[in-house]
């Protein structure tokens, strides 16, 4: 099973994910946590994407390309896998699609998550707020003005990649605003299709 995730900050594709790479024994793949890992260890693309990633722009096209190329040869990924944060950008869709030609391994599906940004902001604050009553701690960028930026910017990259995915007909939308076991099923019932 190959599939693409697509979602804003909050819309629960973490958890979806989770679910699925239980189900269908197949990894999640964010470029955002390979990136990371390049950094911390050093390697040549980190050390090409750390300032970049630093500055909160995005990494080149032919960096992440490359490897989710590299990533997706590996054992793991044999059952398919999950992408989460790529493509972020319609040329990357357009990559990934020549890629998986390449390998002969195609998509099967792009499943968006659809929210209703207003409600995903009081969600989150309602969360902060649980978890500052309990006496927990919050990560900085947990606040109301930061999540609507990055709402914002989710809105205005992913847009063009909801529009690409709608005329090539492999976009499935779905609510993201019902329950986790609902969505769950939504996703089982759209993939049970394939
Ligand atoms: P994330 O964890 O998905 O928010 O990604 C963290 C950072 O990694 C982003 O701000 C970008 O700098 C970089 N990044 C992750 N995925 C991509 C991608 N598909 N294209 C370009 N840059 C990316």
């Amino acid at each position: 099973m190959r599939l693409i995730l697509l979602g804003p900050p909050g819309a629960g594709k973490g958890t979806q994910a989770s679910l699925l790479t239980a189900r269908y024994s197949i990894p999640q793949l964010s470029t955002g946590d390979m990136l990371r890992a390049a950094v911390a260890q050093q390697t040549e693309v980190g050390k090409r994407a750390k300032a970049v990633m630093d500055a909160g722009q995005l990494v080149s096209d032919e960096i992440v390309n490359q490897i989710v190329s590299e990533r997706i040869d590996a054992e793991d990924c044999r059952n398919g896998f999950i992408l989460d944060g790529y493509p972020r950008t319609v040329p990357q869709a357009h990559a990934l699609k020549d890629m998986l030609a390449q390998k002969g391994q195609p998509l099967d599906a792009v499943i968006e998550l659809k929210v209703d940004e207003n409600a995903l902001v009081s969600r989150m604050e309602n969360r902060v707020a649980e978890t500052l009553a309990n006496g927990g701690t919050v990560r900085s960028d947990d606040n109301v003005e930061a999540f609507r930026k990055r709402l914002a910017e989710y809105r205005e990259k992913t847009a063009p990649l909801s529009e690409h995915y709608a005329k090539t007909g492999d976009l499935k939308q779905l609510n993201g605003m019902a329950s986790v076991d609902e969505v769950s099923k939504a996703i089982e019932e759209i993939l049970a299709s394939k």
